[in-house]
């Protein structure tokens, strides 16, 4: 990417998004410490919902630690300067898509050649 304002913008992207997952994860630690409390305490409804909403949650946390490895990579190759190049093809990812998706490492072109061979 050449336009160095875009970049400015899609770092401070990166880094607020960055925080917002981190903030979360700490949140659901908290939660987790909080229901393992209550199971402690509870029945064995208690317990059954407590184990429910845990499965979920760490569901949506490895997703989350998911989400945050590809903002860390994105950061890291705005460092090195190899940011919004294509994985696959190394041609430069277009500009809206990385508006959209700022950590997206592959261009559309690429990515849609990924999801065909997955089918
Ligand atoms: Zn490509």
């Amino acid at each position: 990417m050449e336009n160095h304002r875009d970049l400015e913008k899609i770092k401070k992207m990166l880094l607020e998004e960055k925080h917002r997952i981190l903030n979360k994860l700490q949140r659901n630690k908290e939660e987790e410490k909080n229901n393992r409390d209550r199971q402690a305490v509870g029945d064995d409804v208690d317990q059954a919902v407590a184990l429910e909403e845990e499965n979920l949650r760490s569901a949506l946390s490895a997703m989350e630690v998911q989400r945050l490895r590809a903002i860390e990579s994105a950061l890291q190759r705005i460092e090195e300067g190899t940011y919004g190049y294509c994985e696959e093809c190394g041609e430069p990812i277009e500009e809206g898509r990385l508006m959209a998706k700022p950590f997206a490492v592959l261009c559309v072109r690429c990515k849609e050649e990924k999801e065909r061979k997955r089918f």
